[in-house]
């Protein structure tokens, strides 16, 4: 994995918002430009042919460009590496096998041709996860099911021994050529699929798929900061290929517990903390459970009702980036519904003693107000 990789879209020379026309384009223009076949032995071009292939396999795919607006590289990157010119393979003779047809080298075997490798498809999986965990970050096992690569067959489909045999449409060329016009159209052989080969003799234990249903264990590192709806992406984790291209890719989708004590909003925590009235009049300190651990907070001499107070970073960790949110208390201040004799004894001592509230607030005040209504 390279240490600082470029922007895909400032590798592509396009704006953020660039549709998928604008992709394709540029992405075409750059590959045109830098293709190794046009560019024998220039190391320089290759690596920018690759650039461009990856930049280009991420955002022209919805779901891997929305995990690549919000996270950068580490959205797109999941467990394993790789990625990059190979897996991209797919998308790029899909992009020129109609457009160029045979215009880079053209006797080159099977590129833009039929029997290309085709990648698995994605898989998703939901996983529900602590409320703590997605704030501090943790590894979870998952097992999850999917096709995988027929071991007996190594994914052909057919026995080891003469069970396939070459396609007698194409010829084993996994295309067929039609003239229209001036054109010569090239299509993947409908007989064989594109492979070249048909099965003779289906391999016994997948029956002819080339895939197994398997259960596979994986180990998930969920970054501190998760919300409900992050996507993590492992790389070629989905299901295996049919004709020997790279497995597809798992997205493990999160929810969050809810938390008995935090609400939270994106990256802020919230809680309540209830005072008696006498506790908001005098002043007092509260002890609150952050994830920091024990904060003794202090509630100031005369909070009113509803007040909030915020702790700076003691909210949630931002993903794959620096800094945290904050933690909001809002202040709730309980009137006792019961009073024993001793108690009744303070109050009214004190409702003698209190000035009545908006008291001196003249015409404009509550009861200035009110006298005002029945004049
Ligand atoms: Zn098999
Ligand atoms: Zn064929």
């Amino acid at each position: 994995m390279a240490v600082s990789k470029r922007d895909y879209y400032e590798v592509l020379g396009v704006e953020r918002g660039a549709d998928e026309q604008a992709l394709k384009s540029a992405y075409r223009k750059l590959a045109m430009k830098y293709h190794p076949d046009r560019n024998p032995d220039d190391p320089k071009a290759e690596e920018m042919f690759k650039e461009a292939a990856e930049a280009y396999g991420v955002l022209s795919d919805a779901q891997k460009r929305a995990a690549y607006d919000r996270y950068g590289h580490q959205g797109v990157q999941g467990a394993g590496g790789g990625g990059g010119y190979e897996s991209q393979y797919t998308d790029l003779n899909d992009l020129f096998g109609d457009f160029f047809g045979d215009f880079f080298g053209g006797g080159r075997g099977n590129r833009g041709g039929g029997n290309r490798p085709r990648r698995g498809e994605d898989l998703r999986y939901d996983l529900e996860i602590e409320f703590e965990d997605a704030v501090r970050g943790t590894a979870i096992d998952i097992q999850i099911p999917k096709l995988d690569t027929c071991a007996r067959c190594e994914g052909t489909g057919a026995e080891k021994e003469d069970g396939l045999t070459q396609c007698s449409t194409c010829r084993g060329r996994g295309e067929q050529l039609f003239q229209q016009g001036f054109m010569t159209i090239r299509r993947t052989c409908s007989t064989c699929g594109g492979r070249g080969q048909i099965i003779r003799r289906p391999c016994k234990e997948c029956k002819g798929e080339g895939r197994l249903r398997s259960e596979k264990k994986l180990r998930v590192n969920i970054p501190a900061g998760v919300d409900t709806g992050t996507q993590l992406r492992l790389n070629q984790e989905g299901q295996a290929s049919t004709n020997g291209g790279p497995a597809g890719d798992l997205y493990v989708v999160i929810s969050v517990k809810e938390h008995a004590v935090f609400d939270r909003q994106d990256y802020d925590l919230h809680c309540t903390v209830p005072v008696n009235v006498a506790q908001a009049a005098l002043g007092c300190e509260v002890e609150i459970p952050t994830f920091e651990g024990i904060e003794t907070v202090k509630i100031p001499e005369g909070t009113q009702p509803g007040t909030q107070l915020r702790l700076k970073a003691r909210g949630v960790p931002r993903v794959n980036a620096l800094g945290r949110g904050d933690l909001f208390i809002h202040v709730e201040v309980h009137v006792p519904a019961k009073l024993n004799k001793e108690q009744r004894k303070a109050f009214e001592a004190l409702r003698e003693s209190l000035p009545q509230p908006g008291e001196g607030g003249g015409k404009d005040g509550f009861f200035g107000k009110v006298k005002n209504l029945f004049q």
